[in-house]
């Protein structure tokens, strides 16, 4: 005899059911609409999270959409996180220092700008590496977009110094420079990748390492960083979060140093998103299930 598998819980879409959405360009990986979704469905909204594949060119027209749609709340990924800017009504002050945005909200027609990956990584630090930010040296790979949230967060959160390591200095350097005039109390300074005594040098005053390099992700290139030099009290955090444990966290973890990927900090950053549409606190525990 055949047996079928136990009937899942449908969503029902009605006449009143809230459209919110991901534009990305491509968007099809994103776990976001898994992660809605299911927090959608734990608290009972009538409420739907679909994915739009927006290209570049088309995108003032499907900010217009927004507006003209009714779409609630919207989560803005690779490419258009800064290209989406000037078409809003409003942007959050992280939203203004990063230069990029990940969340919308839609107030009546008035669309507002966030920056949810801020709050996601100290949220992500706090929680899986007990790191509380104020005074620490801290030193982040890359000098991208992902860079600039964890500049963000860590900046006002009262680190002492940062130093921002890039393949190209001349990116990391205009990061430090945009930086510093903002956050007069930290020390934000420029490192290149191929200074091998200026990094061992910092690696081992620092009582935090961040990768926000896309190095260490499947398919892209590896990371060559003597994290041997890092204090064995120090801790690692890995914004790449696919493999689950890059090889940069399991280098970290054999040398007894704790460390985390950044799974975590895609959680927090959608969690915050949920919460600023709906006003609910977000099931943080299940949107971790369904991606885990
Ligand atoms: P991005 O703007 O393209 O910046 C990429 C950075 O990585 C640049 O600094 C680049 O250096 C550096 N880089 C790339 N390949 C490298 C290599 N082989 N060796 C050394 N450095 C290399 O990208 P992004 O938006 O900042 O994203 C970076 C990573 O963070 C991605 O893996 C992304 O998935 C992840 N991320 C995770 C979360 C999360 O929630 N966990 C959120 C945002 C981003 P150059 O300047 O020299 O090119």
């Amino acid at each position: 005899m055949k047996i079928l598998p136990h009937p899942q819980k449908q969503m029902s879409v009605k006449g009143t059911t809230e459209v919110y959405a991901i534009f990305g360009h491509p968007v099809s990986h994103s776990f976001s609409p898994a992660m809605h979704n299911a927090a959608i469905a734990a608290l009972g909204l009538d409420a739907v999270y679909v994915p739009f594949d927006v290209r570049p060119e088309e995108l003032e027209s499907a900010a217009r959409a927004v507006r003209a749609m009714g779409i609630r709340g919207v989560n803005v990924t690779i490419p258009h996180k800064h290209r989406i800017i000037p078409f809003l009504d409003e942007v959050s002050a992280e939203v203004s220092l990063t230069g990029a945005l990940n969340t919308i909200k839609n107030e009546g027609g008035r669309l507002r700008g966030f920056n949810t990956d801020v709050g996601g990584f100290m949220r992500a630090l706090a929680e899986d590496l007990n790191i509380r930010p104020k005074g620490l040296t801290v030193t982040l790979l890359g000098a991208g977009g992902a860079a600039r949230a964890v500049i963000s967060g860590l900046a006002a959160a009262s680190v002492s110094e940062i130093f921002i390591l890039n393949r190209t200095l001349a990116r990391a350097s205009a990061l430090a420079a945009q930086f510093a005039p903002h956050f007069r109390g930290v020390s934000i300074k420029a490192l290149w990748q191929e200074d091998g005594d200026s990094i061992r040098e910092c690696l081992g005053k620092s009582h935090l390492l961040v990768n926000s390099t896309s190095a260490g992700m499947k398919g892209a290139g590896s990371l060559e960083i003597p994290i041997e030099c890092l204090p064995r009290s120090a801790a690692v955090y890995d914004l790449v979060y696919n493999p689950r444990e890059t090889a940069l966290v399991k280098a970290a973890r054999d040398l007894g140093i704790r460390a985390s990927g950044g799974l975590s900090m895609l959680i927090y950053q959608g969690a915050e998103s949920f919460e600023i549409w709906t006003g609910r606190s977000a099931p943080v525990e299940i949107m971790r299930s369904v991606i885990e």
